[in-house]
């Protein structure tokens, strides 16, 4: 068995091994780009999601940048021996981006990026462990990573009586606990789901009414709307956002040429909170509190008190299923000067065509290219697209001289 020898230096690096990363490190090494790429595989899925869990996407649109051939999810179901049955459950999906890390970025460096600086003819990466590589150019693919959305009514609440759903791989801990879930989505729902499971009294609270996607073709209910019935004959393949538009979302190339607010239109639109119709029939005995405002929080000797305009109610623990709110700043990477030259809207970069920033060199894929390339980036759905993307771009300005960066 031969040693592993940490590298100094590389043409791109790819900072991040979820499945944005796995898919342009794959798209790159097989475009015969010298990549390296860094981070836990697929640790985002393996370590902030909750065991029990099941995807929200349908089948093909889980392709962790291989549609087809022997890296797509259909050829690792014959592998499993499974069928490919929907929702895909965590555990599957999870093996199944260990399996393309092992086959197609088999040299995966594990090690954490602490910063990115510019340095001459590219950028510098300080790794945690005080080791340095340089790189040419760097796609950065950090997924959600530090980018939870905590409301402001739980700053300064104890961890024990508050915290978001991506710090629990388990609700175990809950059970017989009077447990407030905060959010409509599908982190939100499913959580609720995952804690009754787990024997927890869960309340559910949210702004509005819950948005079941697809409930109504699950359920069997025969609907008169001709919008109804053409968004479930016509679902878009990745069904991201409401139809018609779902079907702009999947193609996130003409996306970037939309003008910004037409685009910023499609994500809001396409990114509301929403939860699976299959978990409705789980939500028997989880009371849902819709429309109720919290106006504060207070930890008191018994657990923690949520204000409401009416009423106060008491629980033993509050879990926040209220999402992420993506903004570049937050990730730590890069030292202020940096971030200032890099030219961002709402905490988004603004990406070209090839997903590359204002710093030539800098590439952002994944969540941090919605503002660019629209909703698709947030969801695995994107990474084909992406991947290829980036891959293309990069392969045919190889030999090209950086040294602007
Ligand atoms: C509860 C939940 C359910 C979801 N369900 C679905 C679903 O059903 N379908 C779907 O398509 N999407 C789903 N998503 C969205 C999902 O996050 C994205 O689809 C997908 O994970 C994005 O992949 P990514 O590679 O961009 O990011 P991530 O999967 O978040 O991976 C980011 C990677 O970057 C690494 N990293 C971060 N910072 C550093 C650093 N400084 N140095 C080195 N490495 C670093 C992490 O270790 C991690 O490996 C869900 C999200 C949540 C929270």
């Amino acid at each position: 068995m031969t040693a592993f020898m940490p590298r100094t230096d590389c043409e791109v690096a790819v900072i991040g091994a979820g499945p944005f990363g796995l898919a342009a490190a794959s798209a790159l090494k097989a475009a015969g780009v010298d990549t390296l790429t860094f981070g836990g595989a697929m640790s985002f899925w393996r370590d902030h999601m909750p065991r029990g869990m099941r995807l929200r996407s349908p089948w093909h649109a889980t392709y962790i940048g291989h549609t087809k051939g022997p890296l797509s999810l259909d050829s690792y179901a014959k592998v499993l021996g499974i069928s490919p049955r929907e929702p895909l459950w965590l555990e599957n999906f999870v093996d199944y981006g260990l399996w393309i890390q092992a086959q197609a970025v088999p040299d995966l460096d594990t090690r954490r990026v602490g910063r990115v600086e510019k340095a001459n003819s590219g950028f510098r990466l300080a790794l945690a462990d005080g080791d340095a590589v340089k790189a040419r150019r760097v796609v950065v693919a950090t997924g959600l990573m530090n980018q939870q959305l905590i409301p402001a009514v739980f700053d300064g609440i104890p961890r024990e009586l508050v915290s978001h759903a991506s710090e629990h791989t388990g609700y175990e801990a809950f059970r017989g606990k009077r447990v407030a879930v905060i959010g409509r989505g599908q982190s939100a729902c499913e959580s609720a789901v995952l804690l009754k499971r787990s024997g927890a009294d869960v309340e559910l609270i949210c702004h509005g009414d819950i948005h079941w996607l697809g409930y109504r073709a699950l359920s069997g209910k025969q609907s008169w709307s001709l919008r109804d019935f053409l968004s479930e004959r016509l679902a878009s393949p990745s069904r991201v956002g409401p139809f018609p538009i779902s079907w702009l979302v999947e193609v996130p190339g003409f996306v970037h040429r939309f003008p910004e607010p037409a685009r910023a239109g499609l994500n809001r639109r396409s990114l509301g909170a929403g939860a699976t119709g299959w978990l409705k029939p789980d939500f028997d005995g989880i009371k849902v509190n819709a429309g109720n405002r919290i106006i504060s929080a207070s930890a008191k000797s018994n657990g923690i008190e949520l204000r409401f305009e009416k009423d106060a109610v008491t629980f033993d623990h509050v879990l926040l299923g209220t999402g992420y709110r993506i903004d570049i700043a937050k990730l730590g990477l890069f030292a202020p000067d940096m971030l200032a030259a890099i030219a961002r809207r709402e905490g988004l970069p603004l990406l070209s065509a090839g997903f590359e920033s204002s710093i030539p060199g800098l590439h952002f894929v994944g969540a941090s290219a919605v503002g660019s390339f629209g909703p698709l980036m947030r969801f695995t759905a994107g990474t084909p697209f992406a991947a290829r993307t980036v891959a293309r771009f990069i392969q045919s300005g190889k030999g090209r001289n950086y040294a602007a960066a």
